[in-house]
C-alpha cells in the first residue's frame, strides 16, 4: 500500500511542479530575442562558467558588502548549504525511487563507493543543519542590511532544516528499532560507527515497535517536506535554484554593453516600457536573483540614499512577470465577463467621470509605475551591481533600456538632461558651446600646441579622440594639453578629427536618447573611416568604452586604447623617461568605465609607480572592481543630485581620509566630480586632483616637461 500512495503523491507533486515550470518558461518565451550579445556560442567557456560560478559558487563565497569585507565576513555558509544540497539530492533520488520500488538502492555502484556516498550524505546533512542554524542566527541576530527574516526565508530555512532533521530521525530510529547490529536493506551500509545516524541510534538504545513508528513518521514527513519544498520553490526567493544555472550559462561573454542598439524605424523598439519589451534574458535575470543584496550594498546610488536599489529593481521585473505575465497568459483561455474583468485588471478602465485618459484602476504601468522614473534616473551606470552579482544579472543595461523608453516614447526626463540633449543636438557637446570652438583648446596666445588634424597628418599612427570634456571644459583642457605634451615628448605620431569630431554619444546613450546616440556614433564612424583611422587613443574612459565596444555595430572597427595604456606602453618602451621627482604620495581613484566595464586596473597603477620621488601609492579601501563611482557616469554628470548625500562627496571623503597629496584619476568625469568634492569639503589646500597625463607631464625632464609644463591644475 505504501508504494502505491507514495507513487500517487509523487505523480501529483511532480505534475504540479512541471506545470509551474512550464508557465515560467512561457513567460520567458514572450521576451524579445537577444542580439547582441550572443548567448548561445562558446559553449566550453559557458560550461566552465557553470562549473566555477554555479557548482563552485565562486562569487557567492565573497563578502556580501564593503563592511563585511572589512570585517573579513564571507558568505561561505551558503556555499556549504548548496554543496550539501547537491550531494543530498543523490540520496533524495534514491529515496524517491525506493519509495516506488522498495528494493531499489544505489548499491550497484559498488560496496565501497556506496558506503562512502552514504557517509558523505550523513555528514553533509549535519553540516547543512549547522549552516542553516547560522543562517537563522545571521538573519535574526546579525541582521545584515537588506537581508531580513521574512516569512519566505523562514519557511525555506525551516524546510531545509526539517529535511535534515527527518533524515537523522528516520535513520536513527530505524536503526534503533531494529538494533544496530541487525539491520537489513540499504541501511545496512550505514552500519558503522562513523555514521552520525548510527551514533544517534546507539544513543537511543533499543525501542522496538514504537521506534519503528517514529521512523515511519520521520520518513513520511521527510517526503512531504521534500515535495512541498519542490512546489514552493517557484513561488519563493528560492526560484533562483531554477534560474541561476541558465542565467550563468547564458551570461554575456562579450564586451559589456550599457544600452541596446534599437531599430528606430520600429516604434515598438523604443526601449523597455512593457514587460514584453524585455528580452528573454532580462526576464531570466528575474528568476535568477538570489536576493543576496550584494548589488544594492555596492551601489553608489543606494549608498547615498537615492531611490534606487538594484536588487529591488530586479524583483520588480520578477513580480511583473509573475503578476501581469500570469494574467496575460490566463487571458488567452477566458471569454465573456471574466475576460473583461482580467483585461480591466491588466489595463485599467477609463475613469467613471469620463475625465482624463488613462487607467483609473487596474495594475499600475511597469515603467513609470512599478518601476519609478526617479529610480531609473538615479543610476550612474557604474556597473558595481553586475560586477558583484553571483549570477551575472545585468542591471545597468535594463536600466538604460527603460530610460530609452522614457526618453523616446514618453519624452519624460529630468529638465537638465533635456537641456543637455538640446546642447548635444545643436553643438554636439553637452556644454552647448559652439561646435566651431572644438579646436580652441589647442590654440593660445603663443600660437598654441600645434595639434595636427587628420588632414594635416594623414598618416598619423593614432587618432587622438579629444572628447567634449577635453575640448570644452576648462579644467579638462589642462589635462588634454598635458597629454599632448607627453605624446610629443615621446614622439608619438597622432592627429585629431578637429571640428569633425562629435560627442562620442556616451551621454546620449546612457541618458536614454538612443536616437541621438546613433546619429553621433555614425557621424564619428563616417569621419574616422573616411580618414582611414586604424588606432584610436582616448583619455576619456566613456569615449574609450563607446568607441571600442559600441562603434563596431556602426561599422567602426578600430584598435582602441585608453591614454593610461598608451602612457604605460611609452614608459615601458622607454620612449618616455620620467626624471623629475614628485615628492608626494598618491592615491588612485578607479574609473568605472575603464575598470569595471573594460577590466583595466593595472595600466594606471603602473604609470603612477613609474613616477620618481613618489612615496608610494595609497590604495583606497573601495578599489578596482569594487571601486566607488565618482557620481558622474550614466548622464548623471548633467543631472542635479537633490536626493540624499552626493556620490562625489562620499568618494572624496574616502580619498581625503588617505592623507594623500595627489588624487590621480584617469577620467575627465572623475576629475571634475572629485575636484568638486574637494572644493565642497574645503580641502583644496590638502590635496590636488590630477589626471595621469598631468602627473606624467610634471615628471618629464627639463626640455620636455618643464619648458612646456601645463598650467598648474
Ligand atoms: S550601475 Fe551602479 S548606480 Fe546603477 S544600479 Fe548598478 S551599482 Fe547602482
Ligand atoms: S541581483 Fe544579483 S547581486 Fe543583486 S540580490 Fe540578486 S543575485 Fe544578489
Amino acid at each position: 500500500m505504501k508504494p502505491v500512495i507514495f507513487t500517487l503523491l509523487l505523480i501529483a507533486a511532480f505534475g504540479m511542479f512541471a506545470r509551474t515550470v512550464s508557465r515560467l518558461v512561457r513567460f520567458l518565451l514572450r521576451g524579445r530575442p537577444e542580439a547582441p550579445p550572443a548567448r548561445m556560442d562558446r559553449w566550453p567557456e559557458r560550461l566552465a562558467s557553470v562549473a566555477i560560478y554555479f557548482l563552485g559558487q565562486k562569487k557567492v563565497a565573497e563578502p556580501p558588502s564593503y563592511t563585511a569585507a572589512r570585517r573579513g565576513i564571507t558568505s561561505r555558509h551558503h556555499q556549504w548549504i548548496f554543496w550539501g544540497f547537491l550531494l543530498i539530492t543523490i540520496g533524495t533520488v534514491e529515496l524517491l525511487v525506493a519509495g516506488v520500488a522498495p528494493s531499489f538502492s544505489l548499491a550497484f555502484i559498488g560496496e565501497t563507493p556506496y558506503r562512502a556516498l552514504k557517509l558523505l550524505i550523513d555528514w553533509m546533512s549535519l553540516i547543512v543543519l549547522l549552516m542553516i542554524g547560522y543562517a537563522f542566527f545571521r538573519r535574526l541576530v546579525l541582521k545584515p542590511r537588506l537581508i531580513p527574516m521574512s516569512l519566505d526565508a523562514g519557511l525555506i530555512l525551516g524546510m531545509i532544516a526539517g529535511l535534515m532533521v527527518t533524515h537523522f530521525a528516520y535513520h536513527a530510529f530505524h536503526f534503533a528499532s531494529a538494533g544496530t547490529q541487525d539491520i537489513a536493506g540499504p541501511l545496512r551500509w550505514m552500519d558503522d560507527r562513523w555514521f552520525i545516524s548510527y551514533q544517534l541510534a546507539e544513543a537511543l538504545g533499543g525501542g522496538g515497535a514504537g521506534y519503528h513508528t517514529v521512523a515511519d513518521v520521520a520518513w513520511w514527513t521527510h517526503v512531504l517536506i521534500l515535495l512541498a519544498f519542490l512546489n514552493y520553490i517557484p513561488f519563493s526567493k528560492h526560484i533562483h535554484l531554477l534560474g541561476a544555472l541558465p542565467n550563468i550559462l547564458f551570461r554575456n561573454l562579450d564586451a559589456r554593453i550599457v544600452g541596446t542598439k534599437r531599430n528606430l524605424e520600429d516604434e515598438n523598439d523604443y526601449g523597455v516600457g512593457k514587460l514584453e519589451q524585455l528580452t528573454w534574458k532580462q526576464m531570466l535575470d528575474g528568476y535568477a536573483c538570489t536576493e543576496c543584496a550584494r548589488c544594492s550594498n555596492y551601489c553608489p546610488a543606494f549608498n547615498t540614499d537615492k531611490p534606487l536599489s538594484p536588487m529591488h529593481l530586479i524583483h520588480d521585473i520578477k513580480h511583473e512577470m509573475m503578476e501581469r505575465g500570469a494574467l496575460e497568459l490566463k487571458l488567452a483561455h477566458l471569454e465573456g465577463e471574466r475576460k473583461e474583468e482580467v483585461q480591466k485588471r491588466l489595463l485599467g478602465s477609463p475613469p467613471e467621470d469620463g475625465g482624463a485618459e488613462g487607467p483609473a484602476s487596474g495594475m499600475e504601468p511597469f515603467v513609470g509605475g512599478r518601476i519609478k522614473d526617479e529610480t531609473l534616473w538615479a543610476c550612474t551606470t557604474c556597473g558595481a551591481c553586475q560586477e558583484v552579482c553571483p549570477v551575472f544579472i545585468e542591471h545597468p543595461r535594463a536600466i538604460v533600456d527603460m530610460r530609452t523608453h522614457l526618453v523616446l516614447s514618453e519624452s519624460r526626463m529630468p529638465a537638465e538632461l533635456s537641456r543637455t540633449f538640446t546642447n548635444l543636438e545643436r553643438n554636439s557637446n553637452p556644454w552647448g558651446i559652439g561646435a566651431d570652438q572644438r579646436m580652441a583648446w589647442a590654440q593660445g596666445p603663443d600660437g598654441g600646441l600645434e595639434v595636427p588634424t587628420v588632414e594635416e597628418n594623414p598618416g598619423a599612427e593614432y587618432l587622438l579622440f579629444v572628447g567634449c570634456a577635453g575640448a570644452f571644459d576648462d579644467r579638462i583642457k589642462k589635462a588634454m594639453k598635458a597629454l599632448v605634451q607627453v605624446l610629443k615628448a615621446a614622439k608619438v605620431s597622432f592627429a585629431v578629427l578637429g571640428e569633425q569630431e562629435q560627442c562620442s554619444g556616451d551621454p546620449a546613450r546612457r541618458g536614454g536618447n538612443e536616437y541621438l546616440f546613433q546619429m553621433q556614433a555614425q557621424a564619428n564612424v563616417d569621419a574616422m573611416n573616411e580618414h582611414k583611422v586604424r588606432k584610436v587613443v582616448a583619455s576619456c574612459p566613456h569615449c574609450f568604452h563607446t568607441i571600442k565596444n559600441e562603434y563596431p555595430a556602426f561599422g567602426g572597427k578600430y584598435e582602441v586604447i585608453h591614454h593610461s595604456q598608451l602612457l604605460e606602453h611609452l614608459i615601458t618602451e622607454k620612449r618616455l623617461t620620467l626624471t623629475e621627482p614628485l615628492a608626494a604620495n598618491f592615491t588612485y581613484h578607479d574609473s568605472c568605465y575603464l575598470g569595471r566595464w573594460n577590466s583595466e586596473y593595472e595600466a594606471p597603477r603602473r604609470v603612477l609607480e613609474a613616477v620618481p620621488g613618489s612615496t608610494g601609492l595609497i590604495e583606497l579601501g573601495r578599489k578596482r572592481e569594487h571601486g566607488f563611482c565618482c557620481g558622474g557616469g550614466g548622464g548623471r554628470m548633467w543631472m542635479e543630485e537633490k536626493i540624499g548625500t552626493r556620490v562625489n562627496r562620499n568618494r572624496t571623503d574616502e580619498i581625503l581620509a588617505t592623507g594623500a597629496k595627489i588624487a590621480a584619476v584617469a577620467c575627465p568625469y572623475c576629475a571634475i566630480m572629485i575636484t568638486d568634492g574637494v572644493k565642497d569639503a574645503g580641502a583644496e589646500e590638502r590635496i590636488e586632483v590630477l589626471d595621469l597625463a598631468e602627473v606624467v607631464a610634471r615628471a618629464l625632464p627639463d626640455g620636455h616637461g618643464k619648458a612646456k609644463r601645463p598650467e598648474s591644475a
